[in-house]
């Protein structure tokens, strides 16, 4: 029989409706939606999906300046939306920020006279971008470049694009800054205008943040004059706007309370897990493996079976961190939101181009505990930001002070390594300061980022546990009012003490929220996803490894030997593997010491640890001096190609590693020492010397 036309109007409607269901979530949400919320809380109803275009979208809205940013760790975003806002009040530009990732970039060429785009770039390990940076990368840096106008590269393509440059590196780091030094020279190759200096912030120095305030005064005089704009007073405008909601319970099925997203909220964590989307695991096993009192490093397995997370032998787990109570407590009373922590609030960017960095609705106590970095050190700059908003006149000068004095504000409250509700209250002597716009701390602070940990398991023996070796911090200046304490590794640490009952546990009066929002964590779990990484062992086991691992450094390390040991007893031929540790005692810190002797039953002789205890003898013995004592070994063993891993200290150790290693080649083979070095780094550029330093 033929259909007819209701049928097939039914058949129609039948599969829409099946498509509908089976893509939701793929298509209809919004491209680039952390929380998954964006269909059911934001602006009361569906969106069209993002545009790509970064032109079409300035103009949509209206603005004349995009910051774009290549972040990892959040530090580069943060500058970003500091650049914007200052730019906006300052200034007068209309000013956006953008996620490299979220746009495409073969429109720059168009990019008109009278804009100007900003890169706010970190250089991420051995010199690359940022995992939202790596397209961006590819394409401005790549062969060949091609634009939507077609204009040949003779032609200058972006000879109308302004753009200002800063970046983030570290000069423990080979590539310092690799990425803006490249970017800048690409653009600067196709015709683009460099407005100031490309400013260069270093991590390794510790100065990022005065290198950044040093940069951009500058610049805005060199974008002032290129672009006619006029200074004008800076009055704060709040980029967010908080409505409390009166009308909805905190208890409410539609208000976050600490969770990451919609999923999360609804109770059906699903994956692929990653930096937006964590896996809540149950900690399957915990343990303190020093043997002192005075100080901490954790064991941990990870549980994922189950959630088809996969990781391979180097990768690095993220631990998503909660602040401890004490501090959230402190932060709650410093602003004078007691009554009112628990009321449900909405956050709505007042510009159509602000992101919340969390799901809205929500509460004061939930975004605070879950969302913002409280506890880090402070900045400056926000310090001047938050000298207006004093609870009086006095403050509000010291503040000022502190905000503009560079050498005031360290012997102040930098040195003191303060967070910045200990600074409120100490400025103010416990008066709350009510005058802060919520909004302010939302802007000025951080979004809590994820820590990274290295896996200390291999994949091979143990696919669905990763393990965890994690130094709980813990650092005291004599006469400071504060201990700073690791926010995640003592939120480890007390979820440690919990897995074992022991009476306390909440180490230091932390008063971590254990369970997690409503009781989402109960029974030892903690919010992870796994960052794949290229710190690999040698496809082939027969090939040689040296691995240069002290302290915590020795977490892949514990992976890669559990792997070479799980091979040579399923009689795989093992090459040699040589580990480098160092600690300070044996009866203190002598990371899994008895677990090396049963890695040694399986891999015999091909296992050579070396150990230096840096505090044993009259002498401080360091990993450094035990590679120069095993000298000859190490260039065998490079002779026949040995893989060379070094893990840990990026400061100090693994440049001191480096530097040492070419002496050991120079000497070994008779060169200069300068010849030594450059073999060093054709090593790393072949990768057979890897690093997983921080
Ligand atoms: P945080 O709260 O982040 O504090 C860290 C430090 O910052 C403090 O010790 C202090 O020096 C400083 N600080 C904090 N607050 C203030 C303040 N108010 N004023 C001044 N200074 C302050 N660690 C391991 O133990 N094992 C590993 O295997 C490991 N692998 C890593 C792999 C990678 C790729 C990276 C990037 C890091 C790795 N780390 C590892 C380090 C780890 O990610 C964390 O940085 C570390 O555990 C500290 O985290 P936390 O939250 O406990 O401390």
């Amino acid at each position: 029989a033929q259909l007819d036309t209701l049928d097939i109007i039914v058949l129609v409607l039948l599969c829409i409706g099946t498509i509908a269901y089976f893509t939701k979530g793929t298509y209809w949400a919004v491209a680039n939606d952390p929380y998954g919320n964006s269909l059911a809380h934001q602006n009361g109803g569906l969106k069209s999906t993002k545009s790509r275009n970064i032109l079409e979208k300035m103009e949509e809205t209206g603005k004349n300046a995009v910051i774009f940013y290549g972040s990892q760790t959040g530090t580069a975003e943060d500058y970003a939306s500091r650049l914007a806002k200052e730019g906006a009040s300052r200034f007068g530009l209309k000013t956006m920020v953008a996620d490299l990732e979220d746009y495409d970039y073969d429109n720059l060429d168009s990019f008109p006279s009278d804009k100007v785009v900003f890169f706010v770039l970190a250089t991420y390990g051995e010199g690359e971008p940022t995992d939202n940076a790596v397209d961006f990368y590819e394409f401005i840096n790549g062969e060949d470049v091609s634009f939507a106008g077609g204009t040949s590269m003779e032609e200058k393509p972006l000879s109308n694009l302004k753009y200002v440059g800063f970046g983030l590196g570290n000069n423990t780091y080979e590539h310092y800054n690799l990425m803006i030094r490249n970017v800048a020279k690409a653009l600067v190759k196709m015709g683009a205008t460099q407005i100031g200096e490309a400013g260069e912030g270093d991590d390794g120095a510790g100065t990022m943040e005065e290198d950044f305030l040093a940069w951009k005064e500058p610049m805005w005089q060199a974008l002032a004059e290129s672009m006619g704009l006029e200074e004008r007073e800076a009055v704060y405008e709040p980029a967010f706007e908080i409505t409390q909601r009166d009308d909805m319970d905190p208890e409410e099925d539609l208000v976050y309370l600490g969770e990451p997203n919609k999923n999360h909220l609804e109770g059906n964590q699903r994956g692929p897990y990653n930096a937006n989307n964590p896996y809540i695991a149950p900690i399957a096993e915990s343990k303190e493996i020093f043997t002192t009192q005075s100080r901490n490093c954790l064991h941990m397995e990870i549980d994922v079976s189950g959630s088809n997370i996969s990781y391979t032998t180097g990768d690095h787990i993220a631990v998503w961190p909660t602040n401890p109570g004490k501090e959230v407590d402190r932060f709650i009373k410093a602003i004078g939101l007691e009554s009112k922590r628990h009321s449900v609030i909405s956050v709505k960017g007042k510009d159509p181009t602000a992101k919340v960095p969390f799901p809205s609705p929500s509460t004061y106590d939930a975004v605070i505990r879950y969302h913002m970095e409280i506890c880090a050190p402070i900045s400056r700059q926000f310090v001047s930001q938050l000298a207006p908003f004093a609870p009086n006149e006095d403050i509000k000068a010291e503040m000022t002070k502190l905000g503009a004095d560079k050498d005031y504000f360290h012997q102040n409250v930098a040195d003191w390594k303060l967070n910045i509700a200990q600074l409120l209250e100490q400025q103010s002597k416990g008066e709350p300061w009510t005058k802060i716009p919520f909004s302010l701390f939302i802007e000025g602070l951080h979004k809590i980022q994820p820590r990274y940990y290295s896996i200390s398991s291999s994949s091979l023996v143990q696919k669905n546990k990763i393990s965890i070796t994690a130094v709980v911090e813990s650092v005291e200046k004599p006469g400071a009012p504060h201990i700073v304490k690791g926010v995640t590794t003592n939120y480890l640490l007390a979820l440690k003490q919990k897995q074992h009952g022991e009476p306390n546990p909440d180490p230091h009066g932390l008063n971590y929220a254990l369970n997690g929002p409503r009781n989402k964590y109960d029974g030892i779990h903690v919010p992870v996803h796994v960052r794949h990484s290229n710190f690999k062992l040698p496809s082939d086991p027969s090939k040689p490894i040296i691995m240069v691992g002290p302290g915590s450094g020795v977490a892949p390390f514990r992976g890669f030997v559990q792997e070479r040991a799980a091979q040579a007893a399923a009689g795989e031929n093992v090459g040699k593997t040589m580990l480098f540790f160092g600690c300070r005692r044996r009866e203190e810190d002598f990371l899994y010491a008895s677990e090396w002797e049963e890695y040694k039953k399986d891999l015999g002789d091909n296992f050579d640890l070396r150990v230096a205890f840096s505090r044993e003898g009259p002498n401080k013995v360091y990993v450094q001096h035990k590679m120069k004592e095993a000298a000859a070994e190490i260039n065998k063993l490079l002779d026949q190609k040995a893989y060379f891993y070094v893990c840990g200290d990026a400061a100090n150790m693994a440049r001191e590693v480096n530097t040492i290693l070419g002496q050991i080649i120079a000497e070994q083979r008779g060169l200069p020492e300068s010849k030594g070095e450059e073999i060093v780094k054709a090593m790393r550029s072949s990768n057979q010397y890897q690093e997983d330093v921080w």
